[in-house]
């Protein structure tokens, strides 16, 4: 049987030496270009459903533009060259990306591969010195993430996680009411992502290439919305698995229900599903006051509403904004540490946690004191 000094002890062993500083709204706020601003030139790597939704957005950006692509598919290349007019000399394969280390025409890879290779594609990224934006989940657990981290800083790489929500309008209102004080003390958040999701043959359901269930791909949403409602790191989680299609969802989790306690001693209650849709809530009070956000985490438009009354921000093209303050961070080298990979480790130190709770029929899981680990 793991005790709970042995799952603590895996996770410090795993993350190894990454300093991981408190979450902040305080960076990122962009600046106006001027005319001739250099542009953050991105390659994405994985041509799939995401990566088409960054492509098109980032025809908006002032600050970011696409120049490459890395793909395992020649199938795909005309198409990108025709959208995006993506220059021959800047199209890699898997196999060719090691040479896009001496193409100047490049900054970032954007990984948009899915979850199970992330680990493989940054170590692979940082190897030949560019930058890197790498996709949600991080990793598939806090060991690999705390392995990506240490690759990256070793090879002198910035290293980025795709939260874009970081860049969204309503989240970023909510998470300054919170740090002026203007909810008062935090007491409970109410967080829930999911989804129904269709064909059973995709990489979504399979272990080897998706590290999990909806906890990973969108309970994460959930799970980083805790964090920003208490701008805090949980202490400690329980969680809760239920399964009614134990075929379709024979290797990842379908349903899970999560708690976490805050240091502060507020509590979050949040849930994830791949078995029904219309599952997406925001919502933090506190001693003066409450914030919704419903939908929350989709690609918008996000609505909202405070003890104030409606939100009146409006809301952009998440993608767009994410890549366009994702360009003043790393062409100015200003990182914000809501987007480095370090949030994204933490995170995954809290997914592990809500995996082995499951796997020890919902107990308590202590997590260390995340600024010390
Ligand atoms: P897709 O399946 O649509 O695309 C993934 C792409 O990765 C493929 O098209 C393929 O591109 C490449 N790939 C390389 N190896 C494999 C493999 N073994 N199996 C399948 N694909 C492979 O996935 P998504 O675009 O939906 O998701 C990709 C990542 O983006 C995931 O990590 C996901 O969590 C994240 N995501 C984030 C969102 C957000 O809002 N931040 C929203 C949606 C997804 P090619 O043929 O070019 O090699």
């Amino acid at each position: 049987m793991t005790t709970r000094r042995d799952f603590l002890q895996k996770l410090s062993i795993g993350i190894g030496a990454v300093t991981l500083l408190p979450t902040s709204s305080k960076a990122s706020i962009f600046s106006i270009p001027s005319g001739n601003e250099k542009k953050l030139r991105v390659a994405l790597m994985g041509l799939g459903g995401y990566a088409n939704i960054v492509a098109k957005a980032m025809k908006t950006c002032k600050r970011a533009v696409l120049t490459g692509i890395v793909t395992g598919t020649p199938s795909k290349i005309p198409v990108w060259k025709s959208n995006y007019g993506i220059a021959d000399k800047n199209i890699y394969s898997y196999e060719t990306l090691h040479t896009i280390a001496d193409n100047s025409d490049i900054d970032v890879v954007y990984i948009t591969t899915p979850n199970s290779l992330h680990y493989k594609h940054v170590l692979q990224v940082a190897a030949t010195g560019k930058h890197i934006i790498c996709e949600k989940p991080l990793a598939d657990n806090a060991q690999q993430a705390g392995e990506m981290i240490a690759a990256c800083k070793k090879a002198g790489v910035k290293f980025f996680v795709g939260y874009r929500l970081h860049f969204q309008p309503h989240t970023r209102e909510i998470i300054r009411m919170r740090e002026a004080g203007e909810f008062g003390k935090i007491m409970h958040v109410n967080n829930y992502m999911g989804f129904k999701i269709g064909d059973p043959s995709q990489w979504r359901l399979k272990k080897g290439l998706a590290g999990g269930g909806a906890m990973m791909d969108v309970g994460i949403y959930a799970l980083n919305g805790a964090r920003y409602a208490t701008g805090e790191e949980p202490l400690w989680v329980t969680a809760q698995e239920t399964k009614t299609d134990p075929v379709k969802f024979a290797e990842v989790d379908e349903t899970i229900t999560f708690q976490l306690g805050f240091p502060s001693g507020a509590i979050a209650s949040c849930g994830t599903t791949y078995n029904f849709n219309n599952y997406e809530r925001f919502y933090l009070i506190g001693d003066k006051g409450f914030a919704e956000l419903s939908p929350a985490f989709g690609y918008g438009p996000i609505k909202g509403r405070t003890h104030l009354g409606k939100m009146p921000q409006q809301d952009v093209i998440h993608q767009a904004a994410q890549m366009d303050g994702l360009a003043d961070c790393i062409l100015k080298d200003t990182p914000d540490p809501n987007m480095t990979g370090e949030e994204g480790l933490k995170d995954m130190i809290v997914i592990d946690a809500v995996y082995e709770s499951i796997r020890r029929g919902s107990e308590k899981i202590y997590l260390p004191a995340q600024t010390t680990l």
